[in-house]
């Protein structure tokens, strides 16, 4: 889809200024610290470069651009079923750079790189120029402090010897480090303190991070056989980069498939099968699980006033809000329209009904308070949506029901319970209610 593209040479209509103060303060001072750190590198250019010096920048430039070619369809596939952000694995090439050119020249090699990746992948995606400036920017960061370890070493040593070895595994920890620190950096939220947590979640699951050490490894391994054998050897590395491209791919796909599109929670089959082995883990230990259902109140009403649209974002928001207030290790998701459903069964398993019950009154709180400020229309205009309530009801393992159907069903009457006793309500346990379930439900 072609989207239309505000003139380049506008400053004021930048994306960059609508980003929150202090991530555009954060990114603004990474970019000033790169140029900074790039004046100084090039002062201190060394008289007598690496021998082959050209040819490894042109060959790295080349086999990087190669490499962002060859996956251009595989990404594009992706996409169709994922937005998260494009698999970029360019830093086999920029750290093959930075062990082995001076840091001013392995900054070329990054500048090419990250150029060509915004002209054909993030540019057709309307990705805002800043993002690639500040990509581009962590990477020349990270890319400086690999090539300061690795200097410690002559390059002539620098992958013969034991001490060449572990200084290059050293100036890898570097490269992934200060990578690392830059982008969670800037993703803290406004106004939190960083804390373990936070970090952790930013930091992405474990599998990310596997996958930056095998990228960064086959840089290593490209800039090893590059100094012994010559430039060209890193043709070699192009086919393994390949099928790795496309074993990230079949996970995203795998995750894309128990994922809501529209809230990224789990969907109803994702969220069953892991309910149903949670479920069993409570029984085997012996302890307590609950089963909320959650349904917005009066629902239909806020797309009737504001359109569908808005109505997605409103979702979008009350599916974070239920996930800000459970813990990380608690199932939350989407069945289906505006019904969520969430399975409290922490590590320690002890969800008695009472605990339960305040887990709910949180969740309902936090939306009550909640406004979603959505921005519509062309010229863009803010709307702001308030007063949604929602109705939960909830269902206890084991003393409601030893399966997870019948603890859903249960939570589900438990919820109908609580829209006909007027709805922004709590319903924990499976209390006898007339009809509940049944016919249609007063609109009061
Ligand atoms: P209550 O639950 O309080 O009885 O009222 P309600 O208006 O929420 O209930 P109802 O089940 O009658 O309507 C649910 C509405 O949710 C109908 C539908 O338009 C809307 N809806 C369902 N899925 C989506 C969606 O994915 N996006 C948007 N925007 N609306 C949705
Ligand atoms: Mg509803
Ligand atoms: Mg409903």
């Amino acid at each position: 889809m072609r989207v239309p593209r505000p003139n380049p040479l506008a400053v004021s209509t930048w994306a960059v200024w609508s980003l929150p103060g202090r991530v555009l303060g954060t990114v603004v001072a990474v970019v000033l610290l790169t140029a900074a750190v790039l004046v100084l590198q090039v002062l201190s250019l060394p008289a007598a470069l690496p021998p082959n010096w050209g040819w490894t920048l042109v060959v790295l430039a080349v086999a990087a651009v190669i490499g962002t070619e060859a996956s251009l369809g595989t990404e594009r596939r992706r996409r169709r079923t994922d937005s998260s952000p494009h698999i970029d694995l360019s830093s086999v090439w920029t750290f093959a750079a930075a062990a082995l050119l001076p840091g001013a020249l392995a900054a070329v090699v990054v500048v090419i790189v990250y150029g060509h990746l915004y002209a054909r992948a993030w540019r057709p995606d309307a990705i805002p120029p800043h993002r690639v400036v500040f990509s581009a920017a962590a990477i020349v960061l990270s890319v400086q402090a690999a090539a300061v370890v690795v200097a410690a070493v002559d390059p002539a040593e620098r992958f013969r010897s034991l001490v060449g070895l572990l200084v290059v595994a050293l100036a890898l920890l570097a490269y992934a480090a200060v990578n690392m620190l830059l982008v969670v950096g800037v993703m803290v939220p406004t106004g939190t303190a960083p804390d373990m947590a936070t970090f952790r979640r930013l930091l992405g699951p474990l599998d990310e991070a596997v996958l930056e050490f095998a990228t960064l490894s086959m840089g290593a391994l490209a800039a090893g056989a590059m100094a012994a054998f010559g430039p060209a050897y890193a043709a070699f590395v192009l086919p393994t980069l390949f099928v790795l491209h496309r074993t990230v791919l079949v996970r995203q796909l795998e995750e894309a498939v128990d994922t809501d599109g529209k809230t990224g929670l789990l969907n109803s089959a994702g969220w069953h099968v892991r309910a149903t082995r949670a479920l069993r883990r409570s029984e085997l230990a012996d302890a307590q699980a609950t089963v909320l259902v959650l349904d917005i109140d009066h629902f239909k009403q806020v797309n009737d006033d504001h359109g569908h649209l808005v109505g997605d974002q409103v979702l979008a928001a009350v599916a974070a809000a239920v996930k800000a207030e459970v813990r990380e290790e608690d199932l939350v998701g989407r069945f289906g329209g505006e019904e969520f459903v969430v399975l409290l069964a922490g590590l320690d398993g002890d969800h008695d009904p009472a605990a339960a019950r305040t887990v709910a009154e949180r969740i309902r709180q936090r939306i009550a308070d909640l406004r979603v400020v959505v921005e519509i229309g062309e010229p863009p205009r803010q709307v702001e949506v308030g007063e949604l309530t929602v109705s939960i009801g909830g269902a206890t393992f084991p003393s409601d029901g030893s399966e997870l159907v019948q603890l859903v069903e249960g939570a589900d009457t438990a919820m109908y319970a609580a829209k006909r006793a007027g709805r922004n309500k709590v319903r924990i346990g499976v209390e006898p209610v007339a009809g509940a379930g049944a016919g249609p439900l007063p609109l009061a």
